[in-house]
């Protein structure tokens, strides 16, 4: 492996949430994920989430080790004004300062009350307080303001420390608007811009791709690779450290061109923040094509799917939901001697649904998927999971294949569903022009 931070790659930061219902489990710890991605986005690496209680001892420990960890601290939640908020007070043992009021923060939260023609609560008055040498953040937002403090000379801390309030709906606009220009203040020059280039695969397992790409892992020290498997799909992550933007995009553009060296590319479904329902109807409307689909197992879900997109209707025409046999023989023409003598779940079902689809629809592409999602159903020689898909192409021609799921019932559906939209974009890759 790679090492995750050679010495160009900027600050060091770990991002401490506090609260002991997070520990409890009444809430996920959200505040910790969106601003690892913001970071990210912003090209700073996070080397640590931590999650602690409202304990002072806990709190002086662990935000102790923190600050002489790492080059900044970004905390959130316990700015409240109830008991359990001791984030303030336990900033400033650490950091060996006193608690003092702030004249402007105060006015600013009396203010607000005021605005409501409301008291103030005498216990809100401790969020007008701060470790001295804090610069005060206002918060617009919510009462609680948060704050930023550096580490005091001489001592041996070496974090800056960013306190943030818990409620999501304050956190995040004072993370963009005025935390931000904090950190990039400190921390923005010399930092080492990061760019992360996701490559979606499907149709590889995860121990394949690994042993594919293994050579990669570890060439650059400025490249990391991960692996990342899915449902029904690996990710390739590269994070990219280059010196600057035109660095990471001949790095991006390199890398790109190595791991289509060593795996089909067409295995590569898309990047970044594709999705692949998109990236499907995406390949339809360059070509002006239309799509009609034959559903039975996934009742639906291939259609679902395919119009969660906007602009779908620019090459989706209709969908068949032909669950009984008697559907698939009227609205779609399935033989009724194929289904004696094949049954519903077949090659010649799949086969029979697809053309029937795309005559029926006037269309240049039909999918069908016919299947046994379980729990009933089964038999010897078909077992639940059991899946047949049927491509009905501009040509006229119809291919069909077959694939063996994990039974359960919602899992069977759902793989049916991709590897349905996968059988039509390697379709349409191949064979449609
Ligand atoms: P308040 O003034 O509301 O008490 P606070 O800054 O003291 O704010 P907390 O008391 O720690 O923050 O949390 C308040 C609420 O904010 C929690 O009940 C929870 O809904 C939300 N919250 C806090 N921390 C997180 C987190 N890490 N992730 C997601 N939500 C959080
Ligand atoms: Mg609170």
């Amino acid at each position: 492996m790679t090492d995750p931070n050679p010495p160009n790659a900027g600050p060091t930061i770990w991002i401490v949430s506090t609260g002991t219902e997070i520990l409890q489990g009444h809430y996920p710890d959200t505040n910790a994920q969106w601003i690892a991605h913001e970071l990210m986005v912003l090209g700073f690496s996070v080397e640590r989430i931590m999650a602690i209680p409202d304990d002072h001892t806990v709190l002086g420990t662990e935000l102790g080790f923190a600050c002489r960890r790492c080059d900044l601290v970004i905390m959130t939640g316990g700015l409240g004004p109830t008991a359990d908020d001791m984030n303030r007070e336990a900033v400033a043992g650490v950091f060996g300062v006193e608690l003092v009021e702030d004249a402007d923060a105060l006015a600013d939260i009396e203010g607000r009350f005021a605005k409501r023609g409301w008291p103030m609560p005498p216990s809100n008055r401790v969020q007008a307080q701060f470790p001295s040498g804090a610069k005060v953040l206002p918060n617009p937002w919510g009462t609680a303001p948060g704050f930023v403090i550096a580490p005091p000379e001489g001592s041996d801390l070496r974090a800056n420390l960013l306190a943030l309030p818990g409620p999501p709906r304050e956190m995040r606009p004072m993370f963009a608007q005025i935390a931000t220009p904090e950190i990039l203040a400190r921390f923005g020059d010399g930092r080492t811009r990061l760019r992360t280039l996701t490559l979606h695969t499907v149709g590889l397992a995860e121990a394949l791709l690994n042993e594919r790409i293994d050579d990669l892992f570890g060439l650059d020290p400025a490249v990391n690779v991960a692996l990342l498997a899915g449902k029904w799909r690996v990710d390739i992550r590269l994070t990219l450290k280059g010196e600057n933007d035109t660095e990471n995009e001949a790095l991006a553009e390199k890398w790109r061109g190595l791991i289509c060296e060593r795996i089909d590319p067409i295995s590569i479904w898309g990047e970044d923040d594709d999705e692949f329902a998109g990236v499907v109807g995406s390949l339809l409307r360059e070509r002006c094509q239309t799509l009609a689909l034959a559903e039975s197992c996934t009742g639906g879900l291939i259609a679902k799917q395919i119009t969660d997109v906007a602009g779908s209707s620019d090459y989706f025409a209709e969908g068949f939901v032909t669950y009984s046999d008697e559907a698939k023989m009227k609205r779609l023409g399935v033989s009724e001697a194929t289904l004696a003598e094949f049954g519903a779940v077949s090659a010649e079902t799949a086969g029979e649904m697809a053309a029937g689809a795309r005559e029926a629809a006037g269309t240049d592409w039909a999918l069908s998927v016919t299947g046994i999602a379980g729990p009933g159903g089964a038999t010897r020689e078909k077992r639940l999971g059991l899946v047949f898909f049927g491509l009905a192409m501009p040509d006229g021609r119809v291919k069909t294949r077959r694939i063996q799921a994990f039974p359960g019932r919602a899992a069977v559906r759902e793989l049916s569903a991709v590897t349905g939209l996968d059988i039509l974009r390697r379709g349409i890759l191949r064979f449609g022009g």
